[in-house]
């Protein structure tokens, strides 16, 4: 599957906002958008003013390149938000924090969305004591998401969940850091996302 493999800094400066694609850096002054915040390209600082198709379509490539999906499948997860009870918007979001790469991350077990999602695909992630190697599966309540006892002294995971406490762990999850496992508790509200995303947007944009 084409995935994007250019600078993932690059992509947060075409966003304007921090998507934390990189873990740890994303947390330091070395972060490209605390030092320029501006979009790439020789003319990006002198863009004309935006449409309001223009506002949709960075609302949904934000969120899109925030939880690393692709638009097929971020289609997917639109529709199946229109059909759940609720509102649509929400719901979609919900939906991408209950990914199983998402939540890996969430518990401090890699530092990035990207790092977790390499994490579920090799293995090293277990859903009530199962391997489960694909990245969009859902959690739901309930669930205990823990990495697998033989990776537990990987580097890359120790190392974030030092950095956990930088984050701070969602509500809907209970973390216990020793054991490298978490439950989860309730589903995510609006609430518990906590990012500056403007989800109507995404809504108003496939709508039409
Ligand atoms: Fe985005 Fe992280 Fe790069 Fe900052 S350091 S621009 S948050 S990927």
């Amino acid at each position: 599957m084409a995935r994007y493999t250019g600078p993932s800094c690059r992509l947060c400066r075409r966003e304007r906002m921090e998507l934390y694609l990189k873990g740890d850096r994303c947390y330091t002054d070395k972060c490209a958008i605390k030092r320029r915040n501006t979009p790439p390209g020789m003319h990006g600082a002198g863009r004309a003013k935006i449409s309001d198709y223009g506002l949709q379509l960075r609302e949904k490539q934000r969120v899109k390149r925030m939880y690393g999906v692709l638009e097929k499948q971020f289609r997917g997860y639109f529709e199946q938000a229109e059909r759940m009870k609720g509102v649509t918007g929400t719901n979609l979001l919900v939906l991408l924090e209950r990914r199983l790469d998402n939540v890996t991350y969430r518990l401090g077990f890699a530092n990035s969305r990207a790092q977790a999602r390499q994490l579920v695909r090799h293995n090293h992630i277990l859903v009530n004591g199962q391997r489960v190697n694909l990245p969009s599966y859902l959690v739901k309540v309930g669930d205990v998401i823990e990495v697998a006892e033989r990776s537990r002294s990987l580097a890359v995971i120790r190392d974030a969940l030092e950095a956990v406490a930088r984050r701070g762990v969602p509500q809907w999850l209970d973390l216990d850091k020793e054991a490298a496992r978490g439950r989860v508790s309730m589903l995510p509200t609006r609430e518990d996302i906590t990012m500056p995303i403007q989800e109507h947007l995404i809504v108003e944009l496939y709508s039409k």
